[in-house]
């Protein structure tokens, strides 16, 4: 079984009932972390991770209003392509909930709603359910929002693309799309001689409408800030070490030592750019999924 296969079947043992439900994340640590996105509302805030028997620390959580992704390009595809290259997450899913508000409020809601707010009509884009993405089915969707991160050029064939349903009532989650079984579909497919499946051509052209070359990367790197750091603190030292040139210029005709002046610098350090602490601190062992009581 792989891993969100065993998530679901020990989410729907707990549901029923089974107390001693759950998974053990070693088992799965090769496709750990976990990236998922979903709504912003926080009756989810009970839900997760637990409701995926995931330790915390296994989990990158990102949620936008109705866990919409609208573009393959988009800045939640971009947040999602960066999960997996920089931090590693290795599958995502998509996990839409019952009783959705973006699903439900009406464009006349809306509109209603931004007025209480003081954002007149003329103020907001002329297709509403467009722009916010309003949908009509939960289900739907979740598959629509997987369809375009499988085909955003971003992402990349090797990381499984899931859909779930959360029940907010229950806690149970269902399939909505198996991310693996896409894959399969999409490996066998490539596998497939060109000229023998007529569809291959179509599908690689799907999969790569992208070319690197054309993009432009900013000089500033994702790990500047870091650099930005190690500038600050040399700049600090330097100031430190003239200062220290200095005073022994006025007091004392002996120059300091390399040996003391590495010294001065390595106390200033201490002080001012605290080591972390030397051991991690505990994190505490993710309790199992709590089977939620069915109304
Ligand atoms: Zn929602």
């Amino acid at each position: 079984m792989r891993l969100f296969e065993a998530i679901i079947d020990a989410n729907h043992r707990a549901v029923a009932g089974d107390k001693e439900a759950g998974l053990h994340p070693a088992d799965y640590a090769d496709e750990l972390p976990v990236i998922a996105l979903t709504c912003i509302d926080p009756r989810l805030n009970a839900f997760f991770p637990n409701v995926l028997a995931l330790p915390a620390d296994q989990f990158i959580w990102l949620r936008n209003a109705g866990n919409i992704i609208f573009d393959p390009m988009s800045s939640m595809t971009r947040t999602l392509a960066l999960a997996c290259a920089v931090k590693g997450g290795k599958e995502i899913a998509v996990i839409g909930h019952t009783d959705c508000l973006v699903g439900k409020t009406t464009t006349l809601q809306l509109l209603e709603r931004f007025k209480e707010l003081g954002v007149e009509r003329h103020l907001l884009p002329e297709n509403l359910n467009e722009f916010f993405g309003l949908f009509s089915s939960e289900r739907q969707n979740v598959i629509k929002s997987c369809d375009i991160v499988r085909h955003s050029p971003l992402i990349g064939p090797k990381i499984p693309v899931h859909g779930l349903l959360l029940n907010i009532e229950t806690g149970e989650l269902d399939w909505v799309v198996n991310g693996y079984q896409t894959l399969d579909v999409l490996a066998n497919r490539l596998n497939e001689p060109v000229g023998q499946a007529g569809s291959t051509p179509d599908l690689m052209k799907s999969l790569s409408p992208f070319h690197l070359g054309e993009m432009k990367f900013p000089e500033a790197k994702i790990g500047e800030l870091a650099s930005k750091a190690e500038d600050w603190l040399s700049k600090k030292t330097g100031k430190l070490g003239a200062t220290v040139q200095e005073a022994a210029k006025d007091v004392a005709p002996v120059a300091q030592s390399a040996e003391a002046f590495a010294k001065n610098v390595a106390g200033f350090a201490e002080k001012h750019w605290p080591k972390p602490p030397e051991k991690p601190p505990k994190i505490p062992v993710p309790p199992p999924i709590r089977p939620v009581k069915r109304r």
